[in-house]
């Protein structure tokens, strides 16, 4: 079967949804498609995270994430109070042991460097007094940063893209791209229920592809790119990278989020304490490396690597000298997918285009990508217009 639409998004994370919804409700006239694989939408990277709305207190001031985050944080507020998303502002406490203030200096400054304004420097007294069982010398505490019921928040993106016209395809995966031989638009390749006997393989041709696949992005940008699809840069290198989380059986010790100072190789937050909307606590994640070998979905193992508790007690117990270990249970897993190279690493917008088409490929979309999904799609959306494809 060959059919076609205007608009072709790949991946029906946060990021495809948000996009989703920003482009019908700007081009309103122009057909749009949400392609993907799985058997709803939400299930990646965007259901296995944290669902912490974070404050934009660590990102190099200007940078993409600085900026998506600052702004789609207030964004998000704003929505979930708008459209009834269940969301709690409960505020965080970034708590360092001695020896550890300058890292905390850093973090206040870069923070205000970014615009983030509102951060309160604590005492060891002022910390107890907020937290009791949480043991620290110094601490910052960001009021900004809160929780959100993700997949009411994704639903709630769904049902508004929908109601201006988005045709979604569930357990449809994109499997081949190139530009059309008649050198107008693209031809997409859809293989629909993929995983089952009865798959079938369509072509579709659109003039804009916006590439969301998370985990699956970096290959499909590199496919149009060995088509010979002209494109403002190289694309880069990406490494995934496992984050495992620890439950905490029973009532919860802390009623705001804990985060220890960063890892000083600026590798991951840190163990930290986060709740869920349910008030339930739950460590993590930690940084794991993958073996090189993984780098297709199918080979990813979800699974919690429980051997990895004893590094998670050793640590929380730095600033939780309470914890009872036996009360932490593997939980779950996600995979950041995370541009290499040395120093800090920006969420990456890679555009390829000629007058009539283009496709532009969002790659390196880790945390924090749930908090910048509503500026990145904003973003996106102001991208699309300058393009004029669809006047
Ligand atoms: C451990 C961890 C903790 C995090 N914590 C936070 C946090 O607290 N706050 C925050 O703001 N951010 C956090 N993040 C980041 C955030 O979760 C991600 O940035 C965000 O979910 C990325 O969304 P996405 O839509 O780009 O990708 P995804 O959610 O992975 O969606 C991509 C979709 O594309 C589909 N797909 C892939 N290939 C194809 C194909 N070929 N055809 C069709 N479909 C395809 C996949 O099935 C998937 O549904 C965290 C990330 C991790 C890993």
């Amino acid at each position: 079967m060959n059919f076609e639409v205007d608009i072709c998004i790949v991946g029906a994370g946060v990021c495809g949804l948000a996009i989703a919804r920003q482009l019908s409700q700007l081009l309103p006239g122009t057909s749009i498609a949400l392609i993907e694989q799985a058997d709803s939408v939400g299930q990646g990277t965007s259901s296995r995270n944290s669902e912490v709305i974070h404050a934009g207190l660590y990102y190099a001031p200007d940078s993409l994430k600085a900026r998506f985050c600052i702004a789609g944080r207030d964004l998000l507020y704003e929505y979930c109070r708008q459209y009834q998303v269940p969301v709690r502002q409960i505020g965080k406490l970034i708590v360092a042991q001695s020896g550890e203030e300058e890292a905390l200096n850093r973090i206040a400054e870069n923070a205000r460097a970014s615009g983030v304004v509102n951060l309160q420097s604590l005492n060891a007294s002022q910390i107890a007094s907020r937290e009791p069982l949480v043991r620290a010398d110094a601490g910052l505490w960001s009021p900004s940063t809160g929780i959100i019921d993700s997949h009411e928040f994704m639903g709630s993106l769904l049902g508004q893209a929908q109601a201006n016209g988005l045709m979604l395809a569930l357990a449809t995966r994109l499997g081949d791209v190139r530009p059309r031989d008649s050198g107008k638009g693209l031809e997409l390749e859809l293989i629909s229920n993929w995983h089952r006997v009865s798959a079938e393989t369509s072509q579709v041709s659109c003039r804009l592809m916006v590439n969301c696949a998370g985990l699956g992005a970096l290959a499909i940008a590199e496919r149009l790119h060995q088509s010979g699809f002209a494109s403002n840069q190289a694309l880069p290198s990406i490494k995934w990278v496992k984050g495992n989380y620890f439950t905490y059986q029973g009532r919860s010790p802390f009623s705001h989020l804990i985060y220890p100072v960063p890892d000083p190789t600026g590798n991951g937050l840190g163990i930290h304490a986060t709740l869920d909307m349910a008030g339930s606590c739950r460590f993590g994640p930690d940084v794991e490396q993958l073996a090189p070998y993984i780098n297709s979905e199918e080979r990813l193992d979800l699974s919690v690597n429980a051997s990895r508790r004893e590094l998670f007690a050793e640590q929380i117990r730095r600033y939780f000298p309470a914890l009872d270990e036996s009360r932490l249970v593997p939980d779950y897993a996600g995979i950041r997918t995370r541009i290499t190279g040395s120093g800090f690493q920006d969420f990456q917008l890679v555009e390829q285009k000629t007058e009539d088409c283009a496709a532009i490929h969002l790659l390196g979309i880790e945390s924090p990508g749930l908090t910048a999904s509503l500026a990145l799609a904003k973003h996106l959306a102001e991208r699309v217009s300058q393009l004029e494809l669809f006047n």
